[in-house]
């Protein structure tokens, strides 16, 4: 039985290294793989060689990804199919334990091959610099370390998950509870809010000794790679080269001063559109009208041949790429039973075609959230011709620009849902929510700033620094009476604990896309000529060449953000 939505997919190029017939899910078969590359790349005599070997091992990388990524589409489209679920389990933990340190090993046998620094500089750029830093950075004394961190983080994630609440008379999940917070009636949000809000402090010691013990196995880890903080190792590990923490400041700075003002007049409209005196905390997610939400579809099928539309009238290149997908199956869009929740774009490696699964149920959310996923994808078809595997890839802050700026060029044509006031409503809450991000993202990431790099700190420091940052970005928000829950309301974003200094790329992005739109609304070909050429570099250029191929440019300074704020405030006023 298929459990995949789509048949039998060509490889984009045929295998030239790894045997059609060899078994991917099979350690022993991929074994004499590894091994070959290991004992070949010391024969290698010219730089010709290394390349063909390098692009061996790109097919290789492939050929395993995508081994996995049907795995995991089949078990996430079919969770109550044992044969899915064993398949995916197996690949877990017979496999991929497997592939990371001879990954590693390949890595380390590239950096101290000879003909390295022959290769085509331009060309293998990129890609030289990630993998000696990957090299350079690793330390057999963190890899302990680092498996306490991972156990540490499963305890945090284990606490947050068994929250729950009983909330009249019926026991729900603080996820669950959200769905309160767009009530009309504004005491029965307080109920809620308050609800949650107790339960989780009800954690938040032990939130707090968690979060301590990954301050110190952080910082000895960065010890331990000869880092002088947390921070400078971070920055390291992530790649982070075309940037630097005190750009990351420059943003928090530009934030304040550009963004929280703007956030500051949406949360005063809000409140007045509510009639109330003060805005609480949990007056921010109903909608300032009391209006039903909006419903944009009824089948998914429709939602798919309206998407379609709106590509259709944005982009002849991309709307074929989404026909493709339609007709390649590469959509599960539907909420059915037995299926995983959330949502998330892969990509087959090997035939180099992108996934979308989603769980429509026929909101706004979804048109949104399908729109995102499409940018990701139109981001691996860009891609298609590029042979080395790690440059179908870009770093996580140029890919957020390729989806987030397709749901801002999508929603212009939003009418294809819509008639016109219901269009701009959307539009309306959508930019929102994007001026809405940065403070908070600047909130999570400046705190992150100030931990490691006073690794020594006290409770009560930690508490005054974090209060001080909701103070500068926390808006209009009135949290009086609830002092502890505010003091305390970092507790629950993950990335903290579990992804520390992943957070920023978003904003980064955020500022990509609103770039692409602004340049679109001067100029749409342009725009879209300049957007469809930075996705077809993918992974193989610096950060600020990826940005100023899709004409934007790589700076979060105030200079930057202020146009397009203004451009952002001024269609608010609009809509
Ligand atoms: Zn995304």
């Amino acid at each position: 039985m298929n459990l995949l939505p789509f048949g039998k997919l060509a490889a984009a190029k045929p295998r030239s290294f790894v045997p059609a017939t060899v078994n991917l899910g099979d350690w022993p078969q991929i074994e004499p793989l590894f091994k070959e590359l290991e004992s070949r790349a010391a024969r290698a005599a010219s730089a010709a060689d290394l390349e063909k070997w390098l692009l061996d091992w790109s097919e290789l990388s492939a050929a395993l990804d995508e081994e996995f990524s049907r795995r995991y589409i089949a078990m996430t489209c079919h969770t109550d199919n044992p044969d899915a679920e064993k398949a995916y389990l197996d690949f877990l933990e017979n496999v991929e334990p497997q592939l990371k340190p001879r990954q590693f090993a390949l890595e380390k046998i590239y950096v101290a091959n000879a003909y390295r620094t022959k290769l085509p500089t331009g060309r293998f750029e990129v890609f030289d610099r990630d993998v000696k830093n990957h090299v350079e950075l690793f330390r057999p004394e963190n890899v302990a370390l680092e498996t306490e961190e991972a156990k540490l983080s499963q305890q945090y994630q284990k606490l947050i998950g068994a929250q729950t609440v009983n909330f009249r008379g019926e026991e729900k999940t603080l996820v669950q509870m959200g769905r309160y917070l767009e009530e009309p009636d504004g005491a029965l949000r307080q109920e809620a809010w308050e609800s949650v809000a107790k339960r989780r402090l009800q954690d938040a010691e032990k939130c707090e000794e968690i979060f301590e013990e990954l301050i110190q196995l952080r910082t000895r880890i960065a010890k331990n790679a000869g880092c002088e903080n947390y921070r400078d190792f971070a920055f390291r590990q992530k790649g982070r080269f075309d940037y630097t923490w005190r750009d990351c400041v420059q943003f928090h700075d530009a934030v304040e001063k550009e963004i929280v003002p703007a956030v500051r007049q949406i949360q005063q409209e809000r409140k007045r559109q509510l009639q109330l005196d003060k805005l609480r905390p949990w007056d921010l997610s109903v909608d300032p009208q009391n209006r039903p939400p909006l419903k944009p579809f009824g089948e998914v099928g429709e939602m798919v041949s309206r998407t379609q539309k709106i590509f259709d009238r944005l982009d002849p290149e991309l709307a074929a790429g989404f026909r493709q997908m339609q007709d390649l199956k590469l959509l599960d869009l539907d909420n059915r039973k037995g299926k995983a929740p959330g949502g998330y774009q892969s990509t087959l490696s090997e035939a180099r075609v992108p996934f979308i699964f989603m769980n429509a149920v026929g909101l706004q959310r979804d048109v949104e959230t399908l729109l995102h996923e499409a940018g990701h994808a139109f981001h691996a078809q860009a891609t298609r011709g590029e042979d080395l595997y790690s440059y179908r890839n870009a770093p996580i802050e140029f890919c957020e620009v390729a989806s987030m700026s397709m749901e801002l060029l999508g929603n212009e044509f939003l009418e294809e849902f819509y008639p016109v006031p219901q269009a701009n409503r959307a539009r309306k809450t959508h930019l929102e929510g994007i001026i809405g991000f940065f403070p908070w993202m600047a909130t999570v990431d400046a705190f992150q700033h100030w931990i490691y790099t006073h690794a020594n700190h006290t409770r009560a420091e930690r508490k005054a620094a974090y209060l001080q940052l909701m103070d500068r970005f926390g808006g209009e928000v009135d949290w009086s009476s609830y002092e502890e829950a505010r003091a305390h309301s970092w507790h629950r974003q993950l990335h903290i604990f579990i992804h520390p200094f992943y957070y920023v790329e978003y904003g980064i992005a955020q500022l990509g896309a609103l770039q692409v739109w602004a340049n679109s609304r001067r100029n749409p070909a342009t725009a879209l000529t300049a957007y469809k050429k930075a996705l077809a570099l993918g992974g193989s250029r610096p950060l600020p060449e990826l940005f100023s191929a899709a004409g934007c440019r790589f700076q979060f300074d105030a200079a930057t953000i202020n146009p397009l704020i203004e451009l952002a405030s001024l269609e608010l006023k609009k809509l």
